[in-house]
């Protein structure tokens, strides 16, 4: 295969939404798929990983200015104390792997590998709260986890493994652990809206789908551009079933014991999955500025009595921007013509790309290309680090109104169960209906056109309950809004 092909993306993302994803991802060096016989499995290439760790850095940053400490706990949890708390053992159990033995010794208990920590997490909080002085006790980890889910492999949506943070906390009150549910909720809508450039729904998740143990799981939802929504970090009150499980008690200011209020909180590497699905193209990968591990790439263009002029031009460009905090790649191969540099930039997905031939030494300019729509614009030389930020919002500012403008034109409203099926089977998205908070009712949705109940407005915002109105499914008195749509 020559380097032109596999350079190319052959899938179109508008029709062959699958394929194409699987192979921008492929293609642009984030990740390959497991070794045979592991499928389910993904490798991260250091591509790949820098956007992992952007994520990291977003949301670790934000979590340590808000109380948040970094711990670690072991990857395998005693099957005793999974059972301890019931609902995690039934809402986990299918997917649960399993260490029987330690060498060639099969080990008295099973070990599981964790599918989720709180487990392993609250008895150790248990030890370190004693008084109301203790709280609030917050403590995150990024890790990984493994669900053994027998779909097919879709990487950074759907791998047995994936990468992610999961924060566990403690309070004294039900309203404490309440605003700090919201904070960290309000912490993910803000890495999507302000460091991935995608807009989100926040929504709480149906009684019949919260997270086991749970009182209310909330959720930030993102639309890809196929229509289907994306649980993009969920943060959940776990209310005192898991203080009352596993022992996590104060004494009040009164010296009474009480039990705490917990919380737990996560977001996976999925971030990525709706990263790369929201903004790439038939070219490749897209990547807003703020995460992009390079913001800018020079490409010089020149002949052989232009070389010497046109390279210190670029040097002295790409220094100046590096100084200025920019991550900035000189392309200056010989073996490679600017043409297909280009198209191995944006196959990469750099946001922004910098042309210098002699004219632009010549006019003390540089020609500026905007990865996303391929906007042609002309920066002086002069005061180019400042120049530069104003393209770098120019293309975030792009980004995000496309996938704005997609989320925005895609909330459809329905009073028929006919209706429900009718608008989602034709234009996806999410569709808002009256719901009686029957899981019945879904299931009816579910079983025709695979759609479910992604999320219902919480109750302190958006609150259009639908009073007075009936379920579109079944008819009897509506006391939620429903957002049916189909899910990654
Ligand atoms: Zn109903």
């Amino acid at each position: 295969m020559s380097d032109e092909q596999e350079l190319g993306i052959t899938k179109s993302k508008e029709y062959n939404t699958g394929e194409w994803y699987a192979e921008v991802v492929r293609k642009s060096g984030l990740a390959n798929y497991g070794p045979e016989g592991m499928s389910g499995f993904i490798v991260t290439r250091p591509r790949g990983y820098a956007l992992w760790e952007a994520v990291q850095n977003f949301l670790d940053s934000e979590f340590k200015q808000t109380g948040v400490q970094n711990a670690y706990f072991p990857l395998l949890i005693p099957e005793s104390y999974l059972e301890r708390e019931k609902d995690i053992v039934e809402g986990f159990d299918p997917e649960v792997a399993w260490v029987t033995h330690g060498g060639h010794e099969e080990l008295e208990e099973r070990l599981a590998v964790r599918p989720t920590s709180e487990s392993i997490i609250a008895p150790y909080m248990a030890q370190w709260v004693r008084s109301h002085r203790d709280l609030p006790l917050r403590v995150n980890q990024w890790a990984s986890v493994i669900r053994w889910e027998a779909t097919e492999t879709k990487p950074f949506f759907r791998t047995k493994e994936f990468l992610w943070q999961e924060g566990h906390t403690a309070h004294e009150t039900r309203d404490d652990a309440w605003d700090e549910t919201m904070t960290r909720l309000s912490q993910y809508q803000s890495l999507y809206e302000d460091a991935l450039a995608i807009p989100v729904l926040r929504g709480a998740k149906p009684e019949h789908d919260k997270f086991p143990g749970a009182d209310t799981t909330t959720t930030v939802e993102a639309l890809m551009p196929d229509g289907k929504s994306v649980q993009a970090g969920t943060s959940h009150y776990l209310g005192t079933s898991f203080a009352e499980a596993f022992d996590i008690t104060y004494t009040d200011e009164a010296e009474d014991e009480q039990p705490a209020h917990t919380t737990s909180w996560g977001l996976s590497w999925r971030s990525l999955g709706a990263l790369i699905m929201t903004h790439s193209d038939d070219q490749g990968l897209v990547l807003p500025p703020t995460i992009a591990p390079e913001q800018v790439v020079i490409v010089p263009i020149w002949q052989a009595d232009t070389q010497e002029k046109v390279l210190d031009y670029a040097e002295g460009i790409a220094d100046e921007l590096e100084d200025a905090g920019v991550r900035v790649e000189l392309d200056d191969r010989d073996e490679r013509n600017p043409g297909f540099k280009f198209n191995e930039w944006e196959l990469k997905g750099v946001p922004v790309r910098f042309e210098i031939g002699p004219n632009e030494v010549d006019d003390g300019v540089v020609t500026v290309v905007h990865r996303p729509d391929g906007e042609t614009v002309e920066l002086d030389r002069e005061n180019i680090a400042e120049g530069v930020q104003e393209q770098f919002d120019e293309v975030y500012a792009k980004l995000y109104a496309a996938a704005e403008e997609n989320l925005e034109s895609n909330v459809r409203e329905a009073s028929s169960r006919n209706e429900i099926l009718g608008t989602i089977g034709q234009h996806g998205g999410y569709v808002k209906a009256p719901w009686c908070g029957d899981e019945s009712c879904e299931e009816e949705i579910k079983d025709q056109i695979a759609a479910e109940i992604v999320m219902v407005p919480l109750n302190d915002e958006d609150a259009e309950i639908h009073d007075g109105e009936d379920c579109a499914v079944c008819g009897e008195a509506a006391d939620e809004t429903a957002y049916f749509a189909k899910s990654y």
